[in-house]
């Protein structure tokens, strides 16, 4: 079976997690820091601050940008729920705006239509989905005109990059994850970017029971501290993650130069300024079609996944809190139409050129 992720593990991982058991230091020190220090550098952003993971960096990152119950926070429903779900996290409230259905990302035509609507957005957190940037120049236009706070999710996109420029460093405040799934991981662990010393300080505050010195609580702070064990397999994958994205990379070419005659799938769309990392390849098909094909490549040895088979706002929780369906048309085609094939730098050639031949013998 040709699976859909597989992180890779090796010599540098294993020497500097031993190098953190000997030292007896496993929780938050040295190789945070460094880490810390390293991933903002390799992202092109002045500061970064190391959280237990992906999620609770989300929530860091709108509480540094001040978002307070009640704050309408804009953002995309074809993500991850921890996405919406750190808004509701500060009691703020989630809009939804839909998605330009060739990128998948947020349409910033869409985005100033809700702009004009609703007044006092406070925030808008935009998510660079399958590891390829949003429209950075549209939405920091309409940043300059609505004045909003802006924050990348970038959770998928370790690398990827707008005019030659990294994401994570467009905004107040960006996050990456580094689940075990992702371009590069701790198994679990995330980090705030920002270029402001003064968001930085309250960040610090914020993972750390709200302490400013060794006795002095100041803020409502959460412990959501990295420890060294994770920070150390971050260090030693950072060194790699530039290799692994260019295979990624170069597998998705391969891809695309195989699949775009083919009928009935459609390849992603990359635009020209962009460098998608292809966290995840994804290919649309026709809802009526997706299932027969999903159950071909399993028959077939491939496994696959629907990143995301439902929109967020029709999950249960979201029906619950009175979000109806229908609100964005193309996030929801997207969602009964897209399905993910494995793109991982630990794929072969073996492996590639029988995902091509099996999918090319597909029969309708
Ligand atoms: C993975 C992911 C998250 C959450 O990260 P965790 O580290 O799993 O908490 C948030 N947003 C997006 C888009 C993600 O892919």
């Amino acid at each position: 079976m040709i699976d859909l992720v597989c992180p890779i593990i090796g010599e540098k991982e294993k020497r500097l997690v031993r190098e953190v058991l000997d030292s007896k230091l496993l929780a938050s020190g040295r190789h945070v820091t460094l880490f810390e220090q390293s991933f903002a550098k390799y992202s092109g952003v002045r500061f970064g601050i190391a959280s237990v993971n992906g999620t609770t960096a989300l929530h860091m990152a709108l509480l540094m940008c001040g978002i307070k119950s009640g704050d309408k926070v804009i953002t995309t429903p074809f993500s991850f729920i921890a996405t919406s779900n750190s808004i509701l996290f500060c009691m703020a409230k989630p809009i939804f705006v839909d998605i330009d259905p060739k990128t998948f990302n947020i349409n910033p035509v869409e985005l100033e239509k809700t702009l004009k609507k609703e007044k006092n957005v406070k925030a808008v957190l935009i998510v660079h989905l399958y590891g390829l940037p949003c429209d950075i120049d549209a939405i920091l236009k309409l940043k300059k005109k609505y004045k909003f706070k802006l924050i990348e999710d970038a959770c998928q996109a370790h690398g990827a990059e707008f005019k030659n420029r990294r994401v994570g460093s467009f905004s107040d405040a960006a996050v990456f994850s580094f689940y075990a799934t992702k371009n590069m991981t701790m198994g679990e662990g995330g980090i705030v970017l920002t270029n402001d010393v003064e968001l930085d300080k309250y960040g610090r505050q914020l993972i750390n029971h709200g302490k400013k010195d060794h006795l002095t609580h100041v803020i409502l702070g959460y412990n959501y501290r990295l420890t060294n064990l994770a920070a150390a397999i971050g260090i030693a994958q950072l060194k790699q993650v530039e290799d692994w994205n260019a295979r990624r990379i170069t597998n998705a070419i391969k891809y695309n130069k195989a699949f775009k005659d083919l009928s009935f799938l459609q390849i992603p769309y990359v635009p020209k300024n962009c460098r998608h990392v292809f966290h995840q390849y994804t290919i649309r098909i026709s809802s009526t079609d997706r299932k027969k094909f999903v159950k071909y490549l399993a028959k077939n040895g491939i496994k696959s996944g629907i990143y995301y088979s439902i929109v967020i706002y029709e999950q249960p929780f979201y029906k619950n809190l009175g979000y109806e369906s229908g609100l964005c048309k193309e996030a929801e085609k997207a969602a009964s139409e897209v399905l993910s094939l494995p793109v991982h730098p630990s794929l072969s050639k073996i492996d590639t050129d029988k995902i091509i031949k099996v999918i090319k013998s597909y029969k309708k």
